[in-house]
Protein backbone atom coordinates (compact mmCIF):
# COMPACT_ATOMS: atom_id res chain seq x y z
CA UNK A 1 0.00 0.00 0.00
CA UNK A 2 0.90 3.58 -1.29
CA UNK A 3 2.40 5.92 1.68
CA UNK A 4 2.35 3.72 4.27
CA UNK A 5 5.21 4.83 7.02
CA UNK A 6 5.17 1.09 8.62
CA UNK A 7 4.61 -2.36 7.51
CA UNK A 8 3.10 -3.48 10.43
CA UNK A 9 1.64 -1.63 13.39
CA UNK A 10 1.80 -3.45 17.35
CA UNK A 11 -0.84 -2.15 19.98
CA UNK A 12 1.07 -3.20 23.21
CA UNK A 13 4.89 -3.90 23.52
CA UNK A 14 5.25 -6.83 26.04
CA UNK A 15 6.68 -10.13 25.14
CA UNK A 16 4.01 -10.94 22.94
CA UNK A 17 5.12 -8.06 20.75
CA UNK A 18 9.09 -8.90 20.73
CA UNK A 19 8.32 -12.73 19.66
CA UNK A 20 5.98 -11.09 16.71
CA UNK A 21 8.76 -8.82 15.50
CA UNK A 22 11.66 -11.26 15.90
CA UNK A 23 9.33 -13.59 14.10
CA UNK A 24 8.23 -10.80 11.57
CA UNK A 25 11.96 -10.37 10.55
CA UNK A 26 13.12 -13.82 9.39
CA UNK A 27 9.93 -13.95 6.75
CA UNK A 28 10.30 -10.89 5.83
CA UNK A 29 13.55 -9.23 6.65
CA UNK A 30 12.84 -5.58 5.64
CA UNK A 31 9.66 -5.92 7.15
CA UNK A 32 9.03 -1.91 9.30
CA UNK A 33 7.92 -2.40 12.54
CA UNK A 34 6.31 0.26 14.87
CA UNK A 35 5.59 -0.86 18.67
CA UNK A 36 3.05 1.53 20.57
CA UNK A 37 3.92 1.26 24.68
CA UNK A 38 3.46 3.77 27.40
CA UNK A 39 6.34 1.81 28.69
CA UNK A 40 10.07 2.48 28.49
CA UNK A 41 11.26 -0.91 28.13
CA UNK A 42 9.71 -3.09 25.21
CA UNK A 43 9.22 -7.10 26.31
CA UNK A 44 8.72 -6.08 29.86
CA UNK A 45 4.95 -5.92 30.57
CA UNK A 46 3.07 -7.35 33.69
CA UNK A 47 4.99 -10.51 33.40
CA UNK A 48 8.52 -9.13 32.74
CA UNK A 49 8.35 -5.68 34.28
CA UNK A 50 9.87 -6.88 38.21
CA UNK A 51 13.55 -6.62 38.65
CA UNK A 52 13.17 -8.55 41.86
CA UNK A 53 14.74 -11.28 42.02
CA UNK A 54 12.19 -13.56 44.26
CA UNK A 55 9.61 -12.90 41.23
CA UNK A 56 10.19 -16.38 39.70
CA UNK A 57 9.23 -17.80 35.86
CA UNK A 58 6.36 -20.52 36.46
CA UNK A 59 7.88 -22.67 33.45
CA UNK A 60 11.33 -23.39 33.42
CA UNK A 61 13.81 -22.15 31.68
CA UNK A 62 13.78 -25.19 28.90
CA UNK A 63 10.14 -24.05 28.20
CA UNK A 64 10.72 -20.37 27.72
CA UNK A 65 12.22 -19.98 24.17
CA UNK A 66 11.31 -17.14 21.93
CA UNK A 67 11.68 -19.15 18.87
CA UNK A 68 9.71 -22.55 18.65
CA UNK A 69 11.72 -23.58 15.88
CA UNK A 70 14.88 -23.39 18.34
CA UNK A 71 13.87 -24.72 21.36
CA UNK A 72 17.29 -24.15 23.73
CA UNK A 73 17.58 -20.87 22.45
CA UNK A 74 16.77 -18.98 26.03
CA UNK A 75 18.80 -22.04 27.77
CA UNK A 76 21.80 -20.68 25.37
CA UNK A 77 21.30 -17.17 26.67
CA UNK A 78 21.47 -17.98 29.91
CA UNK A 79 24.58 -20.44 29.12
CA UNK A 80 26.40 -17.33 27.81
CA UNK A 81 25.81 -15.46 31.23
CA UNK A 82 27.67 -17.99 33.09
CA UNK A 83 24.75 -20.25 33.93
CA UNK A 84 25.29 -24.34 34.13
CA UNK A 85 23.88 -26.91 31.84
CA UNK A 86 20.95 -27.62 34.72
CA UNK A 87 19.30 -24.12 34.16
CA UNK A 88 16.63 -25.89 32.08
CA UNK A 89 15.10 -27.41 34.18
CA UNK A 90 15.26 -24.55 36.52
CA UNK A 91 12.92 -21.41 37.42
CA UNK A 92 15.33 -18.23 36.90
CA UNK A 93 14.53 -14.47 37.93
CA UNK A 94 11.45 -13.05 35.60
CA UNK A 95 13.56 -10.77 35.07
CA UNK A 96 16.06 -12.63 33.34
CA UNK A 97 13.75 -13.10 30.36
CA UNK A 98 12.94 -9.56 29.71
CA UNK A 99 16.76 -9.50 29.59
CA UNK A 100 16.90 -11.99 26.90
CA UNK A 101 13.96 -10.86 24.66
CA UNK A 102 15.88 -7.26 25.23
CA UNK A 103 19.17 -9.11 23.42
CA UNK A 104 17.62 -10.94 20.88
CA UNK A 105 15.69 -7.54 19.92
CA UNK A 106 19.06 -5.67 20.18
CA UNK A 107 20.59 -8.15 17.79
CA UNK A 108 17.71 -8.12 15.02
CA UNK A 109 20.15 -7.19 11.66
CA UNK A 110 18.35 -4.06 10.15
CA UNK A 111 16.27 -0.68 11.44
CA UNK A 112 15.05 -1.45 14.98
CA UNK A 113 11.65 -1.33 15.13
CA UNK A 114 9.91 2.28 15.93
CA UNK A 115 8.49 1.90 19.71
CA UNK A 116 6.05 4.73 19.65
CA UNK A 117 5.59 5.56 23.58
CA UNK A 118 2.24 6.21 23.87
CA UNK A 119 -0.71 4.40 24.46
CA UNK A 120 -3.14 3.31 21.45
CA UNK A 121 -6.42 4.86 21.84
CA UNK A 122 -8.09 4.34 18.28
CA UNK A 123 -7.74 2.96 15.05
CA UNK A 124 -9.03 4.49 11.92
CA UNK A 125 -10.02 1.58 9.74
CA UNK A 126 -10.23 3.86 6.39
CA UNK A 127 -6.67 5.44 6.92
CA UNK A 128 -5.17 2.15 8.52
CA UNK A 129 -4.21 3.80 11.35
CA UNK A 130 -3.60 3.54 15.19
CA UNK A 131 -4.37 6.35 16.80
CA UNK A 132 -2.14 7.47 20.18
CA UNK A 133 -2.97 9.20 23.43
CA UNK A 134 -0.19 11.83 22.27
CA UNK A 135 -2.05 12.50 19.08
CA UNK A 136 0.10 10.83 17.25
CA UNK A 137 -1.21 8.08 14.38
CA UNK A 138 0.62 5.27 13.17
CA UNK A 139 -0.10 3.89 9.25
CA UNK A 140 0.54 0.60 8.96
CA UNK A 141 -0.96 -2.29 6.22
CA UNK A 142 -1.89 -4.47 8.95
CA UNK A 143 -2.52 -3.72 13.18
CA UNK A 144 -1.59 -6.62 15.53
CA UNK A 145 -3.37 -6.20 18.88
CA UNK A 146 -0.94 -7.20 22.01
CA UNK A 147 -2.24 -5.94 24.61
CA UNK A 148 -1.86 -8.61 26.93
CA UNK A 149 -2.76 -8.91 30.76
CA UNK A 150 -4.50 -5.53 32.48
CA UNK A 151 -5.29 -5.77 35.76
CA UNK A 152 -8.88 -6.24 36.56
CA UNK A 153 -9.32 -3.69 39.72
CA UNK A 154 -10.93 -4.01 42.91
CA UNK A 155 -14.32 -4.59 42.76
CA UNK A 156 -15.48 -2.21 45.58
CA UNK A 157 -15.14 1.63 45.51
CA UNK A 158 -11.49 2.75 46.84
CA UNK A 159 -12.13 6.07 48.65
CA UNK A 160 -9.68 9.06 47.27
CA UNK A 161 -8.25 9.27 49.94
CA UNK A 162 -6.98 5.78 50.20
CA UNK A 163 -3.96 7.09 47.50
CA UNK A 164 -0.81 5.75 48.03
CA UNK A 165 -2.17 3.14 50.43
CA UNK A 166 -3.89 1.29 47.95
CA UNK A 167 -1.59 -0.14 45.77
CA UNK A 168 -1.82 -2.51 42.78
CA UNK A 169 0.29 -5.52 43.29
CA UNK A 170 2.21 -4.96 39.80
CA UNK A 171 3.23 -1.71 41.45
CA UNK A 172 6.52 -3.98 42.77
CA UNK A 173 8.72 -0.69 43.96
CA UNK A 174 5.70 0.36 45.65
CA UNK A 175 4.90 -3.01 47.81
CA UNK A 176 9.17 -3.49 48.05
CA UNK A 177 8.74 0.24 49.81
CA UNK A 178 6.13 -0.73 52.23
CA UNK A 179 7.69 -0.18 55.88
CA UNK A 180 8.32 -3.31 57.09
CA UNK A 181 6.44 -2.78 60.60
CA UNK A 182 3.08 -1.80 57.97
CA UNK A 183 0.24 -4.25 58.39
CA UNK A 184 -1.07 -5.33 54.45
CA UNK A 185 -3.92 -6.84 53.19
CA UNK A 186 -3.87 -8.43 49.93
CA UNK A 187 -6.92 -9.05 47.90
CA UNK A 188 -6.65 -11.80 45.94
CA UNK A 189 -4.40 -15.27 46.68
CA UNK A 190 -3.63 -16.01 43.18
CA UNK A 191 -0.13 -15.51 41.40
CA UNK A 192 -0.35 -11.62 41.56
CA UNK A 193 -0.48 -12.28 45.86
CA UNK A 194 2.59 -15.21 45.76
CA UNK A 195 4.61 -12.11 44.21
CA UNK A 196 3.99 -9.34 46.65
CA UNK A 197 3.91 -11.62 50.03
CA UNK A 198 7.61 -13.48 48.32
CA UNK A 199 8.66 -9.47 47.94
CA UNK A 200 7.37 -8.84 51.45
CA UNK A 201 9.10 -11.84 52.61
CA UNK A 202 12.27 -11.11 50.55
CA UNK A 203 12.52 -7.69 52.22
CA UNK A 204 12.27 -8.73 56.08
CA UNK A 205 8.64 -8.04 56.24
CA UNK A 206 7.59 -8.09 59.94
CA UNK A 207 3.70 -6.50 60.06
CA UNK A 208 1.33 -8.75 59.91
CA UNK A 209 -0.22 -10.03 56.26
CA UNK A 210 -3.64 -10.75 55.68
CA UNK A 211 -4.62 -12.46 51.85
CA UNK A 212 -8.20 -12.78 50.94
CA UNK A 213 -10.12 -14.37 48.18
CA UNK A 214 -13.41 -16.16 47.76
CA UNK A 215 -12.19 -19.40 47.74
CA UNK A 216 -8.96 -18.84 49.58
CA UNK A 217 -7.29 -21.17 46.97
CA UNK A 218 -3.78 -21.18 46.31
CA UNK A 219 -1.78 -21.58 43.64
CA UNK A 220 -0.08 -25.03 43.83
CA UNK A 221 3.92 -26.50 43.23
CA UNK A 222 4.93 -28.02 40.18
CA UNK A 223 6.80 -31.46 40.74
CA UNK A 224 9.39 -32.76 38.98
CA UNK A 225 9.25 -33.82 35.37
CA UNK A 226 7.49 -37.43 34.73
CA UNK A 227 4.94 -38.67 32.41
CA UNK A 228 1.01 -39.88 32.61
CA UNK A 229 -1.05 -41.62 30.09
CA UNK A 230 -4.01 -39.71 29.46
CA UNK A 231 -6.62 -41.13 26.85
CA UNK A 232 -7.05 -37.60 25.31
CA UNK A 233 -10.20 -38.81 22.94
CA UNK A 234 -11.79 -40.21 25.51
CA UNK A 235 -11.53 -37.14 27.80
CA UNK A 236 -12.92 -34.52 24.62
CA UNK A 237 -15.69 -37.00 24.09
CA UNK A 238 -16.92 -36.13 27.53
CA UNK A 239 -19.05 -33.08 28.79
CA UNK A 240 -17.43 -31.36 31.35
CA UNK A 241 -18.77 -33.10 34.91
CA UNK A 242 -18.12 -36.46 33.14
CA UNK A 243 -14.62 -35.17 32.20
CA UNK A 244 -13.59 -33.95 35.36
CA UNK A 245 -14.05 -36.90 37.14
CA UNK A 246 -12.38 -38.56 34.64
CA UNK A 247 -9.61 -36.51 35.82
CA UNK A 248 -9.92 -36.81 39.34
CA UNK A 249 -9.97 -40.47 39.08
CA UNK A 250 -6.66 -40.39 36.80
CA UNK A 251 -4.88 -38.02 39.80
CA UNK A 252 -6.18 -40.65 42.52
CA UNK A 253 -4.94 -43.43 40.12
CA UNK A 254 -1.49 -41.45 40.11
CA UNK A 255 -1.36 -40.97 43.68
CA UNK A 256 -2.31 -44.21 44.55
CA UNK A 257 0.78 -45.15 42.20
CA UNK A 258 2.95 -42.92 44.17
CA UNK A 259 3.24 -40.12 41.31
CA UNK A 260 2.32 -36.50 41.96
CA UNK A 261 -1.02 -35.39 40.14
CA UNK A 262 0.81 -32.63 38.66
CA UNK A 263 2.35 -35.22 35.76
CA UNK A 264 -1.31 -35.70 34.72
CA UNK A 265 -1.94 -31.57 33.90
CA UNK A 266 1.99 -32.07 32.36
CA UNK A 267 0.02 -34.55 29.74
CA UNK A 268 -2.87 -32.44 29.50
CA UNK A 269 -0.51 -28.91 28.84
CA UNK A 270 -0.22 -29.38 25.16
CA UNK A 271 -4.02 -29.92 24.79
CA UNK A 272 -5.12 -27.18 26.41
CA UNK A 273 -7.11 -25.39 23.41
CA UNK A 274 -8.65 -28.64 22.19
CA UNK A 275 -9.78 -29.24 25.99
CA UNK A 276 -11.88 -25.94 25.76
CA UNK A 277 -12.82 -25.98 21.99
CA UNK A 278 -14.57 -29.40 22.71
CA UNK A 279 -16.56 -28.30 24.90
CA UNK A 280 -20.39 -26.75 24.41
CA UNK A 281 -21.21 -22.94 25.41
CA UNK A 282 -23.11 -24.05 28.56
CA UNK A 283 -20.22 -26.63 29.58
CA UNK A 284 -17.77 -23.41 29.35
CA UNK A 285 -20.16 -21.36 31.40
CA UNK A 286 -20.10 -23.71 34.02
CA UNK A 287 -16.47 -24.42 34.01
CA UNK A 288 -16.39 -20.53 34.42
CA UNK A 289 -18.73 -20.89 37.43
CA UNK A 290 -17.39 -23.91 39.14
CA UNK A 291 -14.18 -25.32 38.38
CA UNK A 292 -12.04 -22.42 37.03
CA UNK A 293 -10.46 -21.40 40.44
CA UNK A 294 -9.48 -25.04 41.05
CA UNK A 295 -8.63 -25.64 37.24
CA UNK A 296 -6.22 -22.53 37.70
CA UNK A 297 -4.35 -23.33 40.86
CA UNK A 298 -3.12 -27.08 39.37
CA UNK A 299 -2.58 -25.23 35.89
CA UNK A 300 -0.88 -22.35 36.60
CA UNK A 301 1.60 -23.70 38.94
CA UNK A 302 4.67 -21.71 41.13
CA UNK A 303 8.30 -22.91 41.19
CA UNK A 304 9.02 -25.31 44.11
CA UNK A 305 11.22 -23.24 46.23
CA UNK A 306 8.82 -20.02 46.11
CA UNK A 307 5.66 -22.42 47.25
CA UNK A 308 8.38 -23.75 50.20
CA UNK A 309 8.27 -19.88 51.35
CA UNK A 310 4.58 -19.33 50.97
CA UNK A 311 4.29 -22.63 52.90
CA UNK A 312 6.65 -21.18 55.86
CA UNK A 313 5.14 -17.51 56.14
CA UNK A 314 1.61 -19.33 56.70
CA UNK A 315 3.10 -21.70 59.23
CA UNK A 316 4.90 -19.15 60.82
CA UNK A 317 1.63 -17.48 61.03
CA UNK A 318 3.39 -14.28 59.15
CA UNK A 319 0.65 -14.49 55.64
CA UNK A 320 -2.55 -15.55 57.13
CA UNK A 321 -5.65 -16.21 54.25
CA UNK A 322 -9.07 -15.61 54.92
CA UNK A 323 -11.64 -17.07 52.68
CA UNK A 324 -13.86 -13.86 52.36
CA UNK A 325 -15.48 -11.66 49.70
CA UNK A 326 -14.17 -7.85 50.27
CA UNK A 327 -17.12 -5.16 50.68
CA UNK A 328 -15.82 -2.18 51.34
CA UNK A 329 -12.65 -0.01 52.43
CA UNK A 330 -12.68 3.06 54.48
CA UNK A 331 -9.99 5.52 55.75
CA UNK A 332 -10.30 5.48 59.23
CA UNK A 333 -7.30 7.33 62.08
CA UNK A 334 -5.17 7.58 58.99
CA UNK A 335 -5.39 3.53 58.21
CA UNK A 336 -6.97 1.35 55.90
CA UNK A 337 -10.70 -0.47 57.23
CA UNK A 338 -11.77 -3.51 55.31
CA UNK A 339 -14.52 -5.17 55.21
CA UNK A 340 -15.59 -8.48 54.60
CA UNK A 341 -18.06 -11.56 54.62
CA UNK A 342 -16.12 -15.21 55.29
CA UNK A 343 -17.34 -17.87 53.49
CA UNK A 344 -19.41 -18.79 56.32
CA UNK A 345 -21.18 -15.38 56.68
CA UNK A 346 -19.40 -13.88 59.40
CA UNK A 347 -18.40 -10.07 59.31
CA UNK A 348 -14.93 -9.72 59.20
CA UNK A 349 -12.66 -6.41 59.87
CA UNK A 350 -9.21 -5.58 59.13
CA UNK A 351 -7.41 -2.24 60.05
CA UNK A 352 -4.15 -2.00 57.89
CA UNK A 353 -1.64 0.29 56.40
CA UNK A 354 -1.88 -0.63 52.92
CA UNK A 355 -3.57 -3.02 50.48
CA UNK A 356 -2.63 -4.59 47.44
CA UNK A 357 -4.89 -5.21 44.57
CA UNK A 358 -4.01 -8.68 43.29
CA UNK A 359 -7.32 -9.10 42.06
CA UNK A 360 -6.28 -10.59 38.50
CA UNK A 361 -6.57 -10.18 34.89
CA UNK A 362 -9.38 -8.63 33.05
CA UNK A 363 -10.67 -11.14 30.35
CA UNK A 364 -13.89 -10.08 29.67
CA UNK A 365 -13.96 -7.58 26.32
CA UNK A 366 -17.37 -5.53 27.87
CA UNK A 367 -15.40 -4.47 31.29
CA UNK A 368 -11.73 -4.28 29.25
CA UNK A 369 -10.62 -0.89 30.30
CA UNK A 370 -8.19 -0.81 27.51
CA UNK A 371 -9.33 2.53 25.18
CA UNK A 372 -7.93 0.62 22.42
CA UNK A 373 -10.19 -2.40 22.74
CA UNK A 374 -13.62 -0.69 23.57
CA UNK A 375 -13.16 1.84 20.82
CA UNK A 376 -12.88 -1.24 18.13
CA UNK A 377 -15.50 -2.59 20.56
CA UNK A 378 -17.74 0.16 19.84
CA UNK A 379 -16.86 0.96 16.15
CA UNK A 380 -18.04 -2.71 15.36
CA UNK A 381 -14.55 -3.71 14.49
CA UNK A 382 -14.40 -7.17 17.04
CA UNK A 383 -16.82 -8.74 18.80
CA UNK A 384 -16.33 -10.57 22.18
CA UNK A 385 -15.07 -14.00 21.91
CA UNK A 386 -17.16 -17.17 23.25
CA UNK A 387 -18.50 -16.36 26.74
CA UNK A 388 -17.73 -12.88 26.54
CA UNK A 389 -14.14 -13.62 26.81
CA UNK A 390 -11.20 -11.65 25.09
CA UNK A 391 -11.86 -11.49 20.99
CA UNK A 392 -13.76 -13.58 18.71
CA UNK A 393 -10.42 -14.90 16.51
CA UNK A 394 -9.82 -17.06 13.77
CA UNK A 395 -7.22 -20.23 14.70
CA UNK A 396 -4.48 -17.85 12.64
CA UNK A 397 -5.10 -15.13 14.95
CA UNK A 398 -6.78 -12.90 12.27
CA UNK A 399 -9.88 -11.07 14.11
CA UNK A 400 -13.84 -11.35 13.40
CA UNK A 401 -15.31 -7.51 13.13
CA UNK A 402 -19.01 -7.48 15.07
CA UNK A 403 -20.81 -9.16 11.93
CA UNK A 404 -18.80 -12.50 12.25
CA UNK A 405 -16.64 -11.28 8.81
CA UNK A 406 -13.05 -12.03 9.14
CA UNK A 407 -10.48 -8.97 9.15
CA UNK A 408 -7.23 -9.92 6.60
CA UNK A 409 -5.42 -7.06 8.30
CA UNK A 410 -6.20 -7.18 11.89
CA UNK A 411 -5.03 -9.85 14.19
CA UNK A 412 -4.77 -10.63 17.42
CA UNK A 413 -1.62 -12.23 20.17
CA UNK A 414 -2.17 -13.32 23.78
CA UNK A 415 -5.02 -13.13 26.38
CA UNK A 416 -7.10 -11.61 23.79
CA UNK A 417 -7.41 -15.01 22.38
CA UNK A 418 -8.34 -16.75 25.67
CA UNK A 419 -12.31 -17.17 25.00
CA UNK A 420 -11.46 -18.95 21.69
CA UNK A 421 -8.46 -20.82 22.61
CA UNK A 422 -8.18 -20.91 26.61
CA UNK A 423 -4.63 -21.54 26.28
CA UNK A 424 -3.19 -18.27 25.57
CA UNK A 425 -1.14 -16.68 28.24
CA UNK A 426 2.29 -18.49 28.31
CA UNK A 427 5.22 -18.22 26.07
CA UNK A 428 4.47 -21.72 24.80
CA UNK A 429 0.93 -20.18 23.10
CA UNK A 430 2.49 -16.84 22.31
CA UNK A 431 5.78 -18.27 20.77
CA UNK A 432 3.73 -20.59 17.98
CA UNK A 433 1.01 -17.51 18.07
CA UNK A 434 3.80 -15.24 17.04
CA UNK A 435 5.17 -17.49 13.89
CA UNK A 436 1.82 -17.74 12.88
CA UNK A 437 0.70 -14.56 12.40
CA UNK A 438 4.68 -13.26 10.68
CA UNK A 439 4.21 -16.31 8.50
CA UNK A 440 0.03 -14.90 6.97
CA UNK A 441 1.50 -10.94 7.10
CA UNK A 442 4.78 -12.02 5.54
CA UNK A 443 3.37 -14.28 2.04
CA UNK A 444 0.02 -11.12 2.13
CA UNK A 445 3.44 -9.03 2.11
CA UNK A 446 5.01 -11.17 -1.13
CA UNK A 447 1.36 -11.03 -2.68
C1 LIG B 1 2.84 -11.81 36.92
C2 LIG B 1 2.89 -12.72 35.73
C3 LIG B 1 3.86 -13.73 35.65
C4 LIG B 1 3.90 -14.57 34.53
N1 LIG B 1 4.89 -15.52 34.46
C5 LIG B 1 4.97 -16.30 33.34
C6 LIG B 1 6.01 -17.28 33.19
O1 LIG B 1 6.83 -17.48 34.07
N2 LIG B 1 6.04 -18.02 32.04
C7 LIG B 1 5.13 -17.86 31.05
O2 LIG B 1 5.21 -18.54 30.02
N3 LIG B 1 4.14 -16.95 31.17
C8 LIG B 1 4.04 -16.18 32.28
N4 LIG B 1 3.03 -15.26 32.40
C9 LIG B 1 2.05 -15.17 31.31
C10 LIG B 1 2.25 -13.90 30.47
O3 LIG B 1 0.94 -13.54 30.07
C11 LIG B 1 3.10 -14.07 29.22
O4 LIG B 1 4.29 -14.78 29.48
C12 LIG B 1 3.51 -12.74 28.58
O5 LIG B 1 4.13 -11.88 29.47
C13 LIG B 1 2.35 -12.04 27.95
O6 LIG B 1 2.87 -10.98 27.21
P1 LIG B 1 1.93 -10.01 26.42
O7 LIG B 1 2.82 -9.11 25.64
O8 LIG B 1 0.92 -10.77 25.67
O9 LIG B 1 1.13 -9.22 27.55
P2 LIG B 1 1.65 -8.18 28.64
O10 LIG B 1 2.87 -8.66 29.30
O11 LIG B 1 0.47 -7.87 29.49
O12 LIG B 1 2.06 -6.89 27.80
C14 LIG B 1 1.07 -6.11 27.14
C15 LIG B 1 1.63 -4.73 26.93
O13 LIG B 1 0.69 -3.99 26.19
C16 LIG B 1 0.66 -2.66 26.65
N5 LIG B 1 -0.65 -2.12 26.31
C17 LIG B 1 -1.88 -2.53 26.73
N6 LIG B 1 -2.85 -1.80 26.15
C18 LIG B 1 -2.22 -0.91 25.33
C19 LIG B 1 -2.66 0.12 24.46
N7 LIG B 1 -3.96 0.39 24.30
N8 LIG B 1 -1.73 0.83 23.79
C20 LIG B 1 -0.41 0.56 23.93
N9 LIG B 1 0.08 -0.38 24.75
C21 LIG B 1 -0.82 -1.11 25.43
C22 LIG B 1 0.91 -2.76 28.15
O14 LIG B 1 1.50 -1.55 28.61
C23 LIG B 1 1.88 -3.95 28.22
O15 LIG B 1 3.22 -3.54 28.25
C24 LIG B 1 2.96 -14.42 33.49
C25 LIG B 1 1.98 -13.42 33.61
C26 LIG B 1 1.94 -12.58 34.70
C27 LIG B 1 0.89 -11.51 34.76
Amino acid sequence: MQGMEHDVAIAGGGASAVLLALQLRRRWPDCRIAIAEPAARLGAGAAYSTRCDEHLLNVPAGGMSADPETPDDFVAYLRAQGFDAGVAARYVPRRRYHDYLAARLRALPGTAPHHARAEAVGYDAQDRALILDSGARLRARALVLATGNRARGLPIPVPAQAAGRAIGAWDHDAVAALPATADVAIVGTGLSMVDAALTLHARGHRGRIVALSRHALLPLPHAAPGEAAVDLDALLALPLRARLRALRGEAEALRRAGRPWQWLMQALRPHGVALWRSLGDGDRARFLRHAVRYWDVHRHRIAPEAAAVLDGMIARGDLVLARARLEAIACEDGRLRLDARAHDGRALCWRVDAALDATGIETRLARSADPLLAALRDAGLVRAGPCGLGLDVEADGAVRDAAGRVHDDLYAIGSLRIGTEWESVAIPELRVQAATIAARLAAAARG
